[in-house]
């Protein structure tokens, strides 16, 4: 018996009127693997913007020192960062470049889909060296 997988394209509706929409125009945002998209109604004409990102929570798993496994947090990684970039003028926009560029130094780096706790460490200060000293020891005053 066979089965055939039937992968139905579903469409982003409308938020004013709920109709189909259209993409208009995309762009692939290299650094951070996400694929941004203008969208416009095929009804009212009105325009949004979408972004399209992998779901790290359920793509990737950390082990921590202990063996335990937990989903990986792009939010949790950022806030770190954040935190260590929070002297400078840009540190939002930085600290998400740098998770960004952090998570896919932990890609890279990882042979399966479960990433060592302290590799995220080490990640972090191999980056933040490369771009901030003072953001580099502020991280590692945070992660003794
Ligand atoms: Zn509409």
């Amino acid at each position: 018996m066979f089965f055939i997988a039937v992968c139905q394209y579903i469409d982003m509706v409308c938020l004013q009127c709920r109709s189909n929409t259209q993409v208009i125009n995309s762009r692939l945002k290299h650094r951070s693997n996400k694929v941004w998209r203008r969208r416009q109604c095929i009804a009212c004409n009105s325009t949004f913007t979408t972004e399209e990102a992998c779901v790290y929570a359920l793509s990737l798993a950390i082990k921590n020192d202990e063996g335990l496994i937990q989903p990986f947090s792009s939010d949790e990684l950022f806030l770190e960062l954040y935190k260590a970039c929070a002297h400078r003028k840009t540190a939002l926009k930085d600290a998400r470049a740098l998770a960004d560029t952090v998570t896919n130094l932990l890609i890279k780096e990882s042979t399966g889909s479960v990433i060592n706790s302290g590799n995220i460490k080490t990640a972090c200060l191999i980056v933040l060296n490369r771009f901030d000293k003072v953001a580099f020891s502020q991280y590692q005053a945070y992660h003794p």
